[in-house]
Formats: structure tokens, C-alpha cells, sequence
């Protein structure tokens, strides 16, 4: 392995820069590796290739070909993928949306619809986008006090498996991947 890492320093290939697919033993999308780290993989007989993206590596003694997706040899359970809380994820997942009056606009505010001075919480269930003039109507009462109702009841966003993929495939080549993920993403 050594050797290898050293072979491999050797090699100004900008090909290694290419990010590689890393699909779990059942072939769905786990994440993203360079080409240095899936090779090291398929060394050690913990990764196989599946796609490659035309490139070779070439290094002192021998030329390899560099893979674009690779796949795991045995199955890794994973956590289902969730969104981090955010203003801006609130406001994707509320579609910029006022949660209070129903106005479309990007001008939103994040509000705490249990008020933090009443111990409401930092989190999905007590988190909405609001306008500003609903947020500041609202001020620092309930929804009940403030004789303002909820659009939706707010929680935690659902993602499918390939939403980690998502920012990354948007400054990703892509050579072979879209067989692995779903067409929307790919071209997203
Ligand atoms: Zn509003």
C-alpha cells in the first residue's frame, strides 16, 4: 500500500481530480471519493470498478485506468440522509411560502411559531416561513393568541437516498453515473 500511495504521488494525471461514485453493495448511490481513494479501494479488495471515465493514471511502472463509479464489496447500512435545519432549507421546504397568510416571496422571515421567550424550540416542528408583515403581526404571541393559523403543520423535510448527491453533481463530471441516479438529479 505504500508503494501505492507512493506510485500514485508520483502522478500529475488532473484526471485524479475527477470525483468517483461510490455505490453501496446493492448499488445505490453512498457517496464520493477521488480517484486516489477508490483505487486504494479496489486494491484492497474492499471496492470494484463498475464504470470507468476514459482517463488513465500513469505511473512509473504501470498505467491504470481510472474508474468513475466503483462498488462496494459488501453491504454498509447507513443512516437515512436528512436535511440540515436551516433558514433556507425552512423556506425550501415551505415552498417561500407564508406559513400564515399564503403570500409567495422570497422576502420571508424564520419564525418560531412556539416564541423562543415561551421556550419554543430551534427545530423543524417549530420552525415556518413567514412574511414579514405576518411575522410581525404575530410578534411574540402562540398562533391561538395571535388569532393566526397554520398553514401546515411544520416538520421535518423527507429526502430520498439521493439527496446528498445533489450539490455535488452541480460541479461534478458525471462520466457513467446517471445509470445510478435518478434523471432529475443527474441533471439538476
Ligand atoms: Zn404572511
Amino acid at each position: 500500500m505504500n508503494c501505492l500511495k507512493r506510485l500514485y504521488s508520483l502522478d500529475t494525471d488532473v484526471a485524479e481530480e475527477a470525483p468517483v461514485l461510490v455505490l453501496n453493495q446493492n448499488y445505490e448511490p453512498l457517496n464520493v471519493c477521488n480517484i486516489r481513494r477508490a483505487i486504494v479501494m479496489i486494491f484492497n479488495g474492499k471496492a470494484e470498478v463498475v464504470e470507468l471515465n476514459g482517463h488513465k493514471v500513469n505511473t512509473s511502472t504501470s498505467s491504470y485506468h481510472c474508474p468513475s463509479v466503483i462498488r462496494l464489496a459488501h453491504l454498509v447500512r447507513r443512516p437515512r440522509p436528512r436535511v440540515r435545519l436551516s433558514r433556507r432549507e425552512v423556506f425550501i421546504r415551505d415552498k417561500y411560502t407564508c406559513q400564515y397568510c399564503g403570500k409567495k416571496t422570497k422576502d420571508l422571515t424564520l419564525d418560531h411559531v412556539v416564541p423562543k421567550s415561551r421556550g419554543g424550540r430551534h427545530t423543524w416542528d417549530n420552525l415556518v416561513s413567514a412574511c414579514r408583515s405576518c411575522n410581525h403581526r404575530k410578534g411574540g404571541k402562540s398562533p391561538d393568541e395571535a388569532r393566526m393559523r397554520l398553514l401546515n403543520k411544520p416538520s421535518e423535510p423527507k429526502v430520498s437516498p439521493y439527496y446528498i448527491f445533489v450539490q455535488k453533481l452541480q460541479h461534478s463530471p458525471t462520466d457513467g453515473w446517471e445509470k445510478f441516479l435518478p434523471v432529475s438529479v443527474s441533471h439538476s
